[in-house]
């Protein structure tokens, strides 16, 4: 007797399965379609499924808190931004009123909020750019953070160092990780690799959280007697900034924005593994990249390094990625690459349609795990970017797309054996797409699904729901 079987299925990437089974959470039948006893069984008339995804570089307690508190990043205008601002902030009782997700860029614009332009109150406002490498701060927030800087606008370390004012209490954390949970399974991720704080991990611990997570602690952060395996994928380590904040380690920029000397990085980095850790080395300018690679080129054995964003990539270092290197990029981040985009505006015509290159990546046979960095989140949406990308440098196939976001996943996780598959044996982590999906691909920006699962039981949607499908 099994516990699920889903029939009438289109089975992404195999073709001769329409059935799948599922007993004690795993996968136990995958094909043609058999008539088996089982507690429930779902018609799916159609629908596609898929293995569940595994977005590896995630910031889940951001997200929520972004959900939760004043989320900027739908705002299509800087007036639309600072309007939803000062109503937020006319309502808020918080001490700091903190808000996220601003980007000048897709504004069309070039300049950074200022200080000045939240001096509207004399409540602290602190709100963080996208890519959380920049906040700027009102003038009430600079005094009460007895740090002032020019136009309020604080980047990389002298962000962190007024990072405190924007900490979430314990309700707060608990009520952002329930928000950041169920939006994650509703764009059918079944697995994270988060990288957080030690304090995050015990919260996601104690409040059954429906998606799989894997930890990597902030390299400032270490302590190695706390970290467990089964929780803890390994540590997270900076290599430079961002392009958006001008902090990433580029040619021609301000050389101290690569953080390490290639000694410094090596002994920082034996330090981990000689606890058996491995480290997510966040490298995003060609200089980082290239340190990053080199630092791992003659790394050999069962662990598993990642290079998180690996976006400027030259030709001479991607021939030097070793095979135990995992690259793990942002398909989403191609929302930046497009003509008068961030890219090309930041670092002119040399690097255009060159960036972020899942192309050359896969054909030169290296290992690539895609994840969102929460920018935002939801794998559909970064997948439609890569495949329809007008830059054949970037370009990839659906198949590849999910492959990157699934099996790719799996395996920086060292879990090829049981997760990012739909085949007998894994866990029974699976997303429903709607009958569509993925056939027409052309411009056309994917669905939100219709439900996911993790081991066998819903995390999103409902039975009913798909049932009722005519
Ligand atoms: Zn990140």
């Amino acid at each position: 007797m099994f516990d699920l079987v889903l029939c009438n299925a289109r089975v992404l990437g195999n073709e001769d399965a329409d059935t799948v089974a599922v007993k004690g959470g795993r996968i136990v039948y995958v094909g043609p379609e058999v008539k088996f006893a089982s507690t429930r069984a779902v018609d799916l008339h159609g629908l596609t499924l898929m293995p569940g995804f595994i977005d590896s570089h995630t910031h889940i307690l951001n997200l929520g808190l972004s959900m939760n508190r004043l989320d900027l990043s739908q705002e299509t205008t800087r007036e639309d931004a600072l309007e939803k601002t000062r109503k937020y902030a006319s309502k808020s009782n918080a001490k700091v009123v903190v808000g996220y997700g601003w980007d000048e860029t897709l504004w069309g614009e070039k300049d950074y909020i200022t200080h000045k332009e939240l001096d509207f109150t004399e409540k602290p406002i602190m709100l963080y750019r996208k890519d959380m490498h920049m906040a700027v701060l009102n003038t009430s927030a600079m005094k009460l953070s007895g740090i002032s800087r020019e136009a309020g606008v604080f980047s990389e370390e002298s962000m962190r160092d007024v990072q405190w004012l924007s900490k979430p209490d314990d309700a707060e954390i608990t009520a952002a990780l329930k928000s950041a949970g169920f939006r994650a399974a509703s764009e059918g991720i079944t697995t994270v690799r988060d990288i957080l704080e030690y304090r995050t991990m015990e919260f996601l611990m104690k409040i059954g959280f429906p998606v799989r997570v894997f930890g990597a602690l902030y390299d400032r952060e270490y302590a190695r007697q706390n970290l467990t395996k089964e929780r803890w994928w390994g540590i997270k380590a900076f290599l430079d900034g961002s392009i958006g904040s001008r902090s990433a380690a580029h040619e021609g920029w301000a050389p101290d924005n690569l953080k390490f000397s290639s000694e410094a990085l090596r002994n920082h980095l034996e330090m981990f593994w000689k606890a058996g850790m491995p480290v997510a080395m966040h490298a995003i300018g060609e200089m980082a990249v290239n340190q990053a690679v080199q630092a791992l080129a003659d790394q050999k054995g069962p662990m598993r390094n990642s290079i998180e964003h690996f976006e400027l990539v030259e030709p001479e270092t991607l021939e030097k990625v070793g095979d135990s290197t995992i690259l793990s990029s942002q398909p989403n981040f191609l929302q930046w690459s497009g003509k008068g985009g961030l890219y090309e505006n930041a670092l002119g015509k040399g690097w255009f349609g060159r960036d972020n290159p899942f192309r050359v990546i896969l054909d030169s046979g290296k290992h690539l795990a895609f994840g969102s960095d929460t920018m935002p989140i939801g794998p559909n949406y970064g997948i439609g970017l890569a495949v329809n990308s007008p830059h054949h440098y970037q370009k990839i196939t659906l198949q590849e797309a999910v492959s990157a976001y699934t099996e790719g996943g799996a395996f920086l996780l060292g879990r090829e054996c049981c997760l990012g598959r739909v085949k007998e044996g894994y866990f029974a982590d699976l997303v429903i797409q709607g009958e569509k999906y993925g056939k027409d691909t052309k411009g056309i920006r994917l669905e939100k699904p219709v439900a996911t699962m993790r081991e066998g039981i819903l995390t999103f949607g409902t039975w009913d729901s798909i049932g009722s499908r005519s």
